[in-house]
């Protein structure tokens, strides 16, 4: 479960149920409901109804936030989105992550694991340029049984200034591919003020709220036209909305996708744009997290515009496409894991 990329347990969920009258009226008398969790769900942005999947029943909706199932049902008493299910209201996963990080008590799974891949973000430069290996494992499993998914795609260092020292593919589908990589980071910054807007001007919509950046349903950051105007952002839709910017403004742009690497790699997506004969990778989305949990030192905003951070795995793909495409006659879904299998951090 990553916090840059959509959770699988929406794929692994339950299936769509037909809307129904919203629950709670039946949940158990609620306790009061702290402030914190009130502030965080008057700032919620809820996933849209044409999105909406009850998957999580309130026992495991107050594991994930960090908090007991009392507050759950007050949460959802006061306009928390659920539906009716057999044994009780049943939340969407996105909602109850997006709540975690609105409502800011530290504990829950989606703060938790934020702070974990933000630790990047800590220290001095060099530590984000120096080179670094890394001997990573991919899969890319089908989560529909006896589908055994595809042949995980070779990761593309090189397109960042590093290395891909060797690599060894996965012998069919569902198996693994091990590869050595370099990266290394590279220092840059925008010389004109059009590209420094790109990167500012989302800064700035994330940091005031406008845009809310959270976990998105996989059919909503599909659609990052529609996700932008509801103003619901991950690095997914943040890389679109930085692109559109871009070519607004009349520069070439790119999206890009790849991983941030760590004991697990996590999912991520940037906008990439040409100014005089070079690319510029800008990255307002962690720059935004990495304040958003004080890890950083304010030199990081400034390395996101422009720099290349020596933890990033690019794939040779926009943000968009899929890094796996899989056409499933089981209607799975299948998801790219990245995990490191020794050292290298
Ligand atoms: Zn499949």
């Amino acid at each position: 479960m990553t916090p840059l990329s959509p959770p699988t347990a929406e794929a692994a969920g339950a299936p769509a149920r037909a809307a129904s009258a919203p629950a709670g009226t039946r949940a158990p008398a609620p306790g009061a409901l702290p402030d914190a969790w009130r502030d965080g769900l008057a700032r919620l942005r809820k996933v849209p109804g044409e999105f909406f999947r009850g998957t999580l029943g309130v026992d495991e909706a107050a594991r994930q936030l960090g908090t007991d199932a009392g507050t759950v049902a007050a949460l959802v008493e006061a306009g928390l989105p659920a539906e009716r299910g057999e044994d009780g209201p049943l939340l969407d996963y996105h909602d109850v992550a997006n709540l975690g990080l609105a409502a800011r008590q530290g504990r829950s799974l989606a703060e938790l694991a934020e702070a974990r891949m933000l630790r990047m973000a800590a220290g001095p430069r060099e530590g984000w340029l120096k080179e670094r290996t890394w001997h990573v494992r991919l899969a890319a499993p089908c989560d529909a049984p006896g589908c055994p998914g595809e042949v995980p795609p070779v990761p593309a260092p090189d397109l960042l200034g590093g290395t891909l020292v060797d690599v060894r593919p996965a012998a069919g589908p569902g198996g693994e591919t091990t590869a050595t990589v370099v990266t290394r980071g590279t220092a840059a910054e925008p010389r004109t003020e059009a590209v420094r807007a790109v990167y500012d001007g989302l800064l700035a919509a994330l940091d005031d709220g406008s845009h809310q950046f959270g976990w998105l349903p996989d059919r909503l950051r599909a659609d990052p036209a529609r996700a932008a105007e509801l103003r619901m952002v991950d690095c997914q839709v943040a890389a679109w909305i930085m692109a559109r910017d871009a070519r607004g403004a009349g520069l070439a742009a790119r999206t890009r996708k790849g991983y941030v690497l760590g004991m697990v790699g996590v999912e991520h997506a940037w906008t990439e744009v040409l100014e005089d004969g070079r690319w510029l990778v800008l990255d307002p989305v962690l720059a935004f997290l990495a304040r958003r949990h004080r890890a950083s030192n304010p030199e990081f905003t400034d390395f996101c515009r422009g720099s290349v951070h020596n933890r990033l795995l690019a794939w040779p793909a926009a943000s968009e496409e899929p890094v796996v495409a899989h056409d499933c006659d089981r209607g799975g879904r299948c998801a790219l894991s990245c995990n490191q299998v020794l050292g290298g951090a």
